[in-house]
């Protein structure tokens, strides 16, 4: 450890000892004999394996394989999983994904044997209270943004976007006028164009204007009668409000396009805003980001999707239905998209994403959406003096600076990302959006105290600070970690996960 990561270490939160146990692999662990298993004695005859099995069908012996306790074991992987940041242990101010607490209430009532045991195959008349929970968040999710009708189905954000893609699809198929392209800004996430690809749609990028929005007036220019749709971002990807959304949603329509409106940004403005009032046609939720659910890892997560009256025909099937006291599941929808997910989608997230909005309840709801604002430009003006906002118009839910004055001194927003590590903090989300050239992205969301948030602005201006007075040091940052700098690509496409045994 170099003397100012020691210095750091002190400074810094108790988390970090967290990252610095020194765990060999299990491979190194053990003794012979040791088991994680008890067993009664055998009282039949004991058979040699080659007696049973053909000879291809029996694998070598492993060599060196380790054996060890049940006790061993656990403590390997808890160790292991200590290495990690989590919302539970750490701040996590990740841009654009609102990494929220969740609550343990939403385990709990996930894990209630009702719930968590219930076979998707169970009839109707046997799932009233399921399908009750899930009727019940979709009228919430209703209320929340002003749409007409939800589909819980949709198992995360981008599938949220192929299900929208698709109902628009579907509607233009019906008019008997399908057309060509979908208008994206460039400050749109990574799976927009994805989306309107996979549904055969070609992608137009529109240049965001000198205040990171969308300029009405260059709007006007590209919409054309081949255009499907726009599918933008409110509050968009810098964490501001389109201002002339109404203008941008009444030009689209006057041309015979329709809107698309990606919702991951929800945390800002739910129970504040009507999406439908802006003329948006379809919406998506990200479960797993506004209501709660832990995320990242991989999911699952849950991406509902909410559209205006005259796209509800093309709603994903079944669709649940409330009739004489009775909830119903109806698949006989001719204009359906079709079925998006197995089943009834992640429903372990609704039930977590329905606690969640029963805890809060309406005016809970509308305060968490203040909150994450008020954190966000609490963040912003407090390092404003030492981190470059290229955009520095009103911004909502989060803040997003990049690099410029540290690249003077050859510190990079990587390298500030790194150093975060070391005290005790996740890094925002780096290089996002694509407009902020060394864009570092900070959402701090609702949950997190104001001690918590002041440690983290104390360390972004030491390391602002550092930046200046000893760039060197960025380089090989973070000290603390087990693994510092790995080439990212190339850990994400091809980990090696298995152990080779050395000759
Ligand atoms: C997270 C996110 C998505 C995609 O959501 P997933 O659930 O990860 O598929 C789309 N758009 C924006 C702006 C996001 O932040």
């Amino acid at each position: 450890m170099t003397e100012s990561t020691r210095q750091q270490s002190n400074s810094s939160s108790t988390a970090m000892k967290g990252l610095v146990f020194d765990e060999p692999l299990l491979f190194e662990m053990g003794s012979p004999g040791r088991a994680a298993y008890s067993l009664p004695k055998c009282d039949v005859p004991e058979v040699e394996l080659e007696a049973l099995l053909p000879e291809g069908e029996i694998r070598d012996p492993i060599k060196s394989f380790p054996e060890l306790t049940e006790l061993d074991v656990v403590r390997h992987f808890t160790r292991l999983s200590q290495w990690n940041f989590s919302i539970d242990t750490n701040f996590y101010p990740l841009g654009s994904c609102t990494m929220k607490y969740n609550p343990k209430i939403n385990e709990v009532t996930a894990a209630l044997p009702g719930f968590a045991q219930h076979h998707p195959y169970t009839p109707e008349a046997l799932s009233q209270g399921s399908l009750q929970l899930m009727f019940e968040l979709q009228e919430y999710l209703k209320e929340i943004s002003g749409m007409a009708h939800v589909s819980l189905q949709p198992a995360a954000g981008a599938h949220g976007e192929l299900a929208g893609m698709l109902m628009i699809h579907a509607y233009l198929a019906k008019q008997g006028a399908q057309r060509k392209k979908i208008i994206l800004p460039d400050s749109a996430h990574g799976t927009n164009p994805a989306s309107a690809a996979l549904c055969g749609y070609s992608v137009v990028q529109i240049q965001s204007d000198e205040r990171g929005l969308i300029d009405p007036a260059k709007l006007e220019s590209m919409m054309d009668e081949d255009t499907a749709a726009i599918m933008l971002t409110n509050p968009n990807t810098l964490g501001m409000f389109e201002t002339d959304i109404i203008k941008i949603t009444e030009i689209v329509h006057n041309k015979g396009g329709l809107v698309y409106c990606d919702g991951a940004n929800l945390n800002a403005v739910m129970g504040k805003t009507k999406m439908d009032a802006m003329g948006i046609d379809v919406l998506h939720f990200n479960l797993h980001k506004t209501f709660s659910t832990p995320h990242g890892g991989g999911g699952p997560g849950a991406g509902p999707v909410g559209v205006i009256d005259k796209l509800e025909p093309y709603l994903p099937v079944p669709v649940i239905e409330h009739t004489d006291g009775r909830y119903k599941l109806n698949s006989d929808r001719p204009d359906s998209v079709g079925k998006m997910k197995a089943f009834f989608g992640n429903f372990g997230i609704l039930v977590r994403a329905y606690t969640y909005i029963r805890s809060l309840g309406p005016e809970g709801i509308k305060l968490a959406a203040e909150m994450a604002v008020l954190n966000a430009n609490y963040i912003k003006a407090s390092l404003q003096e030492q981190y470059h906002l290229p955009y520095d118009g009103p911004s909502l839910h989060e803040a997003v600076f990049n690099d410029k004055h540290q690249l003077k001194h050859k510190v990079s927003t990587m390298d500030i990302a790194k150093m975060l590590i070391d005290y005790g903090f996740h890094p925002p989300t780096v290089y996002f959006p694509l407009i902020v050239k060394g864009a570092l992205m900070i959402e701090p969301t609702e949950t997190e105290s104001k001690e918590t948030i002041d440690g983290f602005i104390e360390a972004m201006k030491d390391i602002a600070r550092q930046a200046e007075s000893s760039p060197g040091i960025f380089h090989d940052a973070p000290y603390m970690p087990v693994a510092s700098r790995p080439d990212e690509t190339t850990a994400a496409r091809s980990p090696k996960l298995r152990w080779k045994p050395s000759a």
